[in-house]
Protein backbone atom coordinates (compact mmCIF):
# COMPACT_ATOMS: atom_id res chain seq x y z
CA UNK A 1 0.00 0.00 0.00
CA UNK A 2 0.75 3.31 -1.00
CA UNK A 3 1.75 6.32 1.47
CA UNK A 4 -0.44 9.30 0.71
CA UNK A 5 2.59 11.59 1.00
CA UNK A 6 0.94 14.21 -1.12
CA UNK A 7 -1.37 14.82 1.34
CA UNK A 8 0.87 16.41 3.42
CA UNK A 9 3.97 17.64 0.73
CA UNK A 10 4.65 17.87 -2.61
CA UNK A 11 3.57 19.93 -4.68
CA UNK A 12 0.36 20.56 -7.50
CA UNK A 13 0.53 20.85 -10.58
CA UNK A 14 -2.39 22.77 -13.20
CA UNK A 15 -2.40 20.67 -16.05
CA UNK A 16 -4.13 20.70 -18.92
CA UNK A 17 -3.72 17.78 -21.02
CA UNK A 18 -6.13 18.25 -24.46
CA UNK A 19 -5.69 21.03 -26.80
CA UNK A 20 -5.35 21.46 -31.17
CA UNK A 21 -3.00 23.02 -32.96
CA UNK A 22 -2.37 23.58 -36.90
CA UNK A 23 -0.61 20.06 -36.52
CA UNK A 24 -4.83 19.17 -37.02
CA UNK A 25 -7.61 21.42 -36.26
CA UNK A 26 -6.80 24.14 -33.71
CA UNK A 27 -5.74 27.64 -34.83
CA UNK A 28 -2.13 28.72 -32.92
CA UNK A 29 0.76 26.71 -32.68
CA UNK A 30 2.49 25.88 -29.59
CA UNK A 31 4.74 28.45 -28.65
CA UNK A 32 1.60 30.85 -28.52
CA UNK A 33 -1.01 28.38 -26.72
CA UNK A 34 1.84 27.90 -23.92
CA UNK A 35 2.38 31.51 -23.47
CA UNK A 36 -1.84 31.60 -22.76
CA UNK A 37 -1.24 28.99 -20.30
CA UNK A 38 0.99 30.76 -18.33
CA UNK A 39 -1.13 33.68 -18.45
CA UNK A 40 -3.97 31.54 -17.35
CA UNK A 41 -2.14 29.85 -14.59
CA UNK A 42 -1.46 26.53 -16.12
CA UNK A 43 1.94 24.61 -15.03
CA UNK A 44 1.57 21.67 -18.09
CA UNK A 45 0.02 22.06 -20.91
CA UNK A 46 -0.29 18.78 -23.38
CA UNK A 47 -0.88 19.45 -26.87
CA UNK A 48 -3.37 16.43 -28.14
CA UNK A 49 -3.63 16.64 -32.37
CA UNK A 50 -5.77 14.77 -34.49
CA UNK A 51 -4.36 11.40 -35.46
CA UNK A 52 -0.20 13.10 -35.37
CA UNK A 53 2.32 12.93 -32.37
CA UNK A 54 4.85 15.40 -32.99
CA UNK A 55 7.91 13.89 -31.78
CA UNK A 56 10.60 15.91 -30.45
CA UNK A 57 8.00 18.44 -29.27
CA UNK A 58 8.60 18.04 -25.63
CA UNK A 59 10.04 21.50 -23.79
CA UNK A 60 9.69 23.60 -21.60
CA UNK A 61 8.21 27.44 -23.08
CA UNK A 62 8.97 29.77 -20.07
CA UNK A 63 7.82 28.09 -17.16
CA UNK A 64 5.16 25.50 -19.02
CA UNK A 65 6.24 22.54 -19.63
CA UNK A 66 4.59 21.33 -23.09
CA UNK A 67 4.23 17.93 -24.22
CA UNK A 68 2.79 15.69 -26.60
CA UNK A 69 0.14 13.21 -26.56
CA UNK A 70 -1.84 12.15 -29.56
CA UNK A 71 -5.92 12.43 -29.90
CA UNK A 72 -6.43 8.94 -32.12
CA UNK A 73 -9.69 8.80 -34.10
CA UNK A 74 -10.90 7.01 -36.89
CA UNK A 75 -11.75 9.63 -39.55
CA UNK A 76 -13.67 7.49 -41.64
CA UNK A 77 -15.91 6.44 -39.09
CA UNK A 78 -19.86 7.50 -39.68
CA UNK A 79 -21.46 9.09 -37.59
CA UNK A 80 -17.95 9.92 -35.96
CA UNK A 81 -17.53 8.05 -32.41
CA UNK A 82 -14.73 6.96 -29.87
CA UNK A 83 -12.63 10.02 -29.47
CA UNK A 84 -9.11 8.12 -27.54
CA UNK A 85 -6.08 10.58 -25.78
CA UNK A 86 -3.20 8.72 -26.09
CA UNK A 87 -0.11 9.55 -23.71
CA UNK A 88 3.22 8.59 -22.88
CA UNK A 89 3.36 6.12 -25.78
CA UNK A 90 5.49 8.24 -27.53
CA UNK A 91 4.89 7.03 -30.85
CA UNK A 92 2.04 7.47 -33.30
CA UNK A 93 -0.95 5.45 -32.99
CA UNK A 94 -3.04 6.13 -35.50
CA UNK A 95 -3.06 3.34 -37.69
CA UNK A 96 -4.86 1.61 -35.06
CA UNK A 97 -7.53 4.00 -34.94
CA UNK A 98 -10.08 1.74 -36.26
CA UNK A 99 -9.47 -0.90 -33.78
CA UNK A 100 -9.97 0.41 -29.93
CA UNK A 101 -9.25 -2.39 -27.99
CA UNK A 102 -5.89 -2.67 -30.23
CA UNK A 103 -4.88 0.95 -29.92
CA UNK A 104 -5.52 0.85 -26.29
CA UNK A 105 -3.48 -2.40 -25.97
CA UNK A 106 -0.53 -0.55 -27.72
CA UNK A 107 -0.67 2.51 -25.94
CA UNK A 108 -0.18 0.38 -22.85
CA UNK A 109 2.72 -2.10 -24.53
CA UNK A 110 4.49 1.22 -25.08
CA UNK A 111 4.23 2.48 -21.44
CA UNK A 112 1.54 4.78 -22.23
CA UNK A 113 -1.92 5.09 -21.76
CA UNK A 114 -5.21 5.78 -22.88
CA UNK A 115 -7.94 8.14 -21.96
CA UNK A 116 -11.40 7.87 -23.44
CA UNK A 117 -12.42 11.18 -24.71
CA UNK A 118 -15.66 13.56 -23.88
CA UNK A 119 -17.11 9.62 -23.92
CA UNK A 120 -20.91 11.48 -23.95
CA UNK A 121 -22.01 14.26 -25.98
CA UNK A 122 -24.47 16.17 -27.19
CA UNK A 123 -25.25 17.45 -30.55
CA UNK A 124 -25.96 21.08 -31.18
CA UNK A 125 -28.20 21.53 -33.62
CA UNK A 126 -26.49 24.60 -34.97
CA UNK A 127 -23.61 23.42 -37.09
CA UNK A 128 -21.92 20.50 -38.40
CA UNK A 129 -18.91 21.67 -36.29
CA UNK A 130 -20.87 20.77 -33.25
CA UNK A 131 -22.35 17.12 -34.05
CA UNK A 132 -22.21 14.55 -31.22
CA UNK A 133 -18.73 12.22 -30.80
CA UNK A 134 -19.41 10.10 -28.38
CA UNK A 135 -17.68 7.03 -27.16
CA UNK A 136 -18.93 4.45 -28.38
CA UNK A 137 -17.04 1.31 -28.22
CA UNK A 138 -17.57 0.52 -24.08
CA UNK A 139 -16.77 -3.10 -24.29
CA UNK A 140 -13.36 -1.96 -24.34
CA UNK A 141 -11.02 -2.98 -21.37
CA UNK A 142 -7.46 -1.97 -20.02
CA UNK A 143 -8.01 1.99 -20.73
CA UNK A 144 -6.58 4.00 -18.28
CA UNK A 145 -9.55 6.21 -17.49
CA UNK A 146 -12.38 8.96 -19.03
CA UNK A 147 -12.62 12.29 -19.72
CA UNK A 148 -14.74 13.16 -17.34
CA UNK A 149 -15.31 16.71 -17.79
CA UNK A 150 -14.26 18.58 -21.51
CA UNK A 151 -15.55 21.62 -21.55
CA UNK A 152 -16.12 22.23 -25.30
CA UNK A 153 -18.35 19.28 -25.52
CA UNK A 154 -20.06 21.21 -22.33
CA UNK A 155 -20.34 24.29 -24.67
CA UNK A 156 -21.64 22.18 -27.29
CA UNK A 157 -24.65 20.85 -25.25
CA UNK A 158 -25.38 24.38 -23.80
CA UNK A 159 -25.59 26.31 -27.59
CA UNK A 160 -29.01 25.37 -28.33
CA UNK A 161 -29.82 28.51 -30.52
CA UNK A 162 -27.84 30.94 -32.19
CA UNK A 163 -28.29 33.73 -29.65
CA UNK A 164 -27.43 31.13 -26.44
CA UNK A 165 -24.75 30.45 -28.81
CA UNK A 166 -23.31 34.23 -29.58
CA UNK A 167 -24.45 34.83 -25.37
CA UNK A 168 -22.16 31.88 -24.41
CA UNK A 169 -19.06 32.87 -27.14
CA UNK A 170 -18.99 35.89 -25.05
CA UNK A 171 -19.72 34.95 -21.84
CA UNK A 172 -18.38 31.39 -21.50
CA UNK A 173 -18.69 31.32 -17.63
CA UNK A 174 -22.58 30.91 -18.48
CA UNK A 175 -22.36 27.86 -20.48
CA UNK A 176 -20.20 25.90 -18.48
CA UNK A 177 -22.29 22.73 -16.31
CA UNK A 178 -20.23 20.15 -15.39
CA UNK A 179 -19.69 16.95 -16.72
CA UNK A 180 -22.99 14.87 -18.32
CA UNK A 181 -24.79 12.77 -15.64
CA UNK A 182 -24.09 9.83 -17.94
CA UNK A 183 -20.51 10.30 -17.65
CA UNK A 184 -20.37 10.86 -13.88
CA UNK A 185 -22.74 7.40 -13.42
CA UNK A 186 -20.56 5.16 -15.91
CA UNK A 187 -17.39 6.48 -14.30
CA UNK A 188 -19.32 5.38 -10.64
CA UNK A 189 -20.40 2.10 -12.18
CA UNK A 190 -16.89 1.06 -13.18
CA UNK A 191 -15.53 2.04 -10.50
CA UNK A 192 -17.90 0.15 -8.39
CA UNK A 193 -17.34 -2.90 -10.16
CA UNK A 194 -12.99 -2.71 -9.46
CA UNK A 195 -12.22 -0.88 -12.54
CA UNK A 196 -9.44 1.44 -11.96
CA UNK A 197 -9.89 4.58 -14.26
CA UNK A 198 -8.69 7.93 -13.69
CA UNK A 199 -10.71 10.89 -14.06
CA UNK A 200 -9.46 14.30 -15.96
CA UNK A 201 -10.81 17.46 -17.22
CA UNK A 202 -10.11 19.09 -20.31
CA UNK A 203 -10.23 22.24 -22.18
CA UNK A 204 -10.18 20.23 -25.47
CA UNK A 205 -9.36 23.65 -26.85
CA UNK A 206 -9.29 24.91 -30.72
CA UNK A 207 -9.09 28.77 -30.61
CA UNK A 208 -11.84 28.16 -33.51
CA UNK A 209 -13.12 31.06 -34.76
CA UNK A 210 -16.92 31.33 -35.91
CA UNK A 211 -18.26 34.39 -37.71
CA UNK A 212 -22.43 34.78 -37.02
CA UNK A 213 -23.18 37.93 -39.06
CA UNK A 214 -21.12 40.45 -38.49
CA UNK A 215 -19.67 39.02 -35.54
CA UNK A 216 -16.30 36.84 -35.17
CA UNK A 217 -15.56 35.39 -31.94
CA UNK A 218 -13.06 32.79 -30.84
CA UNK A 219 -15.61 30.54 -29.30
CA UNK A 220 -13.85 29.40 -25.93
CA UNK A 221 -10.20 30.68 -26.99
CA UNK A 222 -7.35 28.44 -25.68
CA UNK A 223 -7.03 31.04 -22.78
CA UNK A 224 -10.22 31.19 -21.75
CA UNK A 225 -10.49 27.63 -21.25
CA UNK A 226 -7.28 27.10 -19.60
CA UNK A 227 -8.91 29.39 -16.53
CA UNK A 228 -11.67 26.92 -17.07
CA UNK A 229 -11.60 23.02 -16.72
CA UNK A 230 -8.32 21.57 -15.76
CA UNK A 231 -6.68 18.51 -13.89
CA UNK A 232 -4.77 19.33 -10.77
CA UNK A 233 -1.73 16.83 -10.70
CA UNK A 234 -0.40 15.93 -7.11
CA UNK A 235 3.80 15.21 -7.30
CA UNK A 236 5.85 14.17 -4.82
CA UNK A 237 8.57 16.98 -5.77
CA UNK A 238 8.68 19.85 -7.68
CA UNK A 239 9.70 19.96 -11.59
CA UNK A 240 13.56 19.97 -11.83
CA UNK A 241 13.18 21.84 -15.19
CA UNK A 242 15.10 18.04 -16.96
CA UNK A 243 11.91 17.89 -19.85
CA UNK A 244 12.44 14.15 -19.43
CA UNK A 245 12.39 13.49 -15.92
CA UNK A 246 10.02 15.65 -15.31
CA UNK A 247 7.69 14.56 -18.07
CA UNK A 248 7.72 10.71 -16.72
CA UNK A 249 7.26 12.84 -13.85
CA UNK A 250 3.51 14.28 -14.80
CA UNK A 251 2.45 11.13 -16.40
CA UNK A 252 3.56 8.98 -13.60
CA UNK A 253 0.82 11.05 -11.00
CA UNK A 254 -1.91 11.40 -14.20
CA UNK A 255 -2.08 7.17 -14.11
CA UNK A 256 -1.74 6.86 -10.13
CA UNK A 257 -4.59 9.09 -10.33
CA UNK A 258 -3.08 11.28 -7.86
CA UNK A 259 -5.56 14.13 -9.41
CA UNK A 260 -8.55 16.12 -9.50
CA UNK A 261 -10.22 18.19 -11.42
CA UNK A 262 -10.76 21.81 -11.04
CA UNK A 263 -12.87 24.12 -12.40
CA UNK A 264 -10.48 26.92 -11.95
CA UNK A 265 -13.00 29.67 -13.46
CA UNK A 266 -15.52 30.99 -10.35
CA UNK A 267 -12.06 30.38 -7.54
CA UNK A 268 -8.87 28.57 -7.85
CA UNK A 269 -8.94 25.18 -6.75
CA UNK A 270 -5.22 25.06 -5.89
CA UNK A 271 -4.95 23.30 -2.50
CA UNK A 272 -8.24 21.04 -2.59
CA UNK A 273 -7.22 17.42 -1.12
CA UNK A 274 -9.33 14.45 -0.39
CA UNK A 275 -7.81 11.93 2.18
CA UNK A 276 -8.73 8.91 4.22
CA UNK A 277 -6.98 7.64 7.26
CA UNK A 278 -7.47 4.33 9.17
CA UNK A 279 -4.75 3.52 12.13
CA UNK A 280 -1.46 4.57 11.38
CA UNK A 281 -2.48 4.24 6.93
CA UNK A 282 -3.10 7.50 5.12
CA UNK A 283 -4.09 7.61 1.53
CA UNK A 284 -4.80 10.40 -1.03
CA UNK A 285 -6.56 10.24 -4.78
CA UNK A 286 -5.77 7.71 -6.89
CA UNK A 287 -4.73 5.03 -4.00
CA UNK A 288 -5.92 2.29 -1.80
CA UNK A 289 -6.12 2.16 1.78
CA UNK A 290 -6.54 -1.31 3.56
CA UNK A 291 -8.70 -0.76 6.74
CA UNK A 292 -8.11 -1.59 10.26
CA UNK A 293 -10.96 -0.66 12.12
CA UNK A 294 -12.60 2.77 10.69
CA UNK A 295 -11.77 4.71 8.29
CA UNK A 296 -11.84 8.56 8.16
CA UNK A 297 -12.43 10.40 5.10
CA UNK A 298 -11.35 14.27 5.11
CA UNK A 299 -11.80 16.84 2.15
CA UNK A 300 -10.20 19.68 2.25
CA UNK A 301 -11.26 22.70 0.29
CA UNK A 302 -9.38 26.00 -0.42
CA UNK A 303 -12.46 28.08 0.47
CA UNK A 304 -16.01 27.49 1.53
CA UNK A 305 -18.12 25.42 -0.87
CA UNK A 306 -20.76 22.39 -0.94
CA UNK A 307 -18.52 19.38 -0.08
CA UNK A 308 -19.83 16.07 -0.84
CA UNK A 309 -18.58 12.44 -0.66
CA UNK A 310 -19.56 9.31 -2.24
CA UNK A 311 -19.15 6.15 -1.95
CA UNK A 312 -19.80 3.52 -4.95
CA UNK A 313 -21.72 6.51 -6.63
CA UNK A 314 -23.91 7.80 -3.90
CA UNK A 315 -23.61 10.74 -1.59
CA UNK A 316 -23.38 9.84 2.20
CA UNK A 317 -22.36 13.40 3.27
CA UNK A 318 -21.71 16.52 2.73
CA UNK A 319 -22.14 20.01 4.37
CA UNK A 320 -20.89 23.60 3.27
CA UNK A 321 -18.29 24.51 4.64
CA UNK A 322 -14.28 24.51 3.72
CA UNK A 323 -14.06 21.15 5.41
CA UNK A 324 -15.88 17.70 5.64
CA UNK A 325 -15.34 14.50 7.88
CA UNK A 326 -16.43 11.43 7.76
CA UNK A 327 -15.98 8.13 9.02
CA UNK A 328 -16.85 5.21 7.77
CA UNK A 329 -16.72 1.69 8.07
CA UNK A 330 -17.63 -0.09 4.87
CA UNK A 331 -14.79 -0.38 1.94
CA UNK A 332 -15.38 0.82 -1.02
CA UNK A 333 -15.11 3.59 -3.86
CA UNK A 334 -14.91 6.61 -2.33
CA UNK A 335 -15.09 10.14 -3.93
CA UNK A 336 -15.47 13.72 -3.13
CA UNK A 337 -17.10 16.94 -5.11
CA UNK A 338 -17.14 20.63 -4.27
CA UNK A 339 -19.74 22.67 -6.06
CA UNK A 340 -20.19 26.64 -5.77
CA UNK A 341 -23.08 28.66 -6.28
CA UNK A 342 -21.87 30.81 -9.15
CA UNK A 343 -23.89 32.49 -12.16
CA UNK A 344 -27.50 32.07 -10.70
CA UNK A 345 -26.61 28.20 -10.17
CA UNK A 346 -24.86 25.68 -8.19
CA UNK A 347 -22.19 24.51 -10.27
CA UNK A 348 -19.24 21.92 -9.92
CA UNK A 349 -16.14 22.94 -8.86
CA UNK A 350 -14.25 20.04 -8.10
CA UNK A 351 -14.47 16.00 -8.78
CA UNK A 352 -11.57 14.51 -6.93
CA UNK A 353 -10.11 11.11 -8.19
CA UNK A 354 -11.51 8.05 -6.07
CA UNK A 355 -9.56 6.30 -2.86
CA UNK A 356 -10.16 2.87 -3.01
CA UNK A 357 -10.73 1.81 0.68
CA UNK A 358 -10.41 -2.39 1.19
ZN1 LIG B 1 -12.23 14.73 -29.77
ZN1 LIG C 1 -9.88 17.20 -29.12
Amino acid sequence: MKMGREAETGVELVANLHAHTPYSDGEWHRQRIAEAAARAGVDVLVVTDHNVYVRGADRFVGRVLVLAGEEVHDPTRQPQASHCLIYEAREELAPLAAKPQALIDAANARGGMAFLAHPFEVASPLTFDLLAIPWADWEVRRFAGIELWNAMSDFKARARSWPLAVFYAFFPSWALRGPFPQTLRKWDELLTSGEKVVAIGNSDAHGTVFHVGPIQRAVLGYEVLFRSVNTHLLLPRPLTGDVEADRQAVFAALRAGRCFIGYDRPASTRGFRFTAQSGAQVAGMGETLTRSGVTTLRITAPRRARLRLLRNGACIAQRTGDTLEHLALEPGSYRAEAWLDYRLARRPWVFSNPITVR
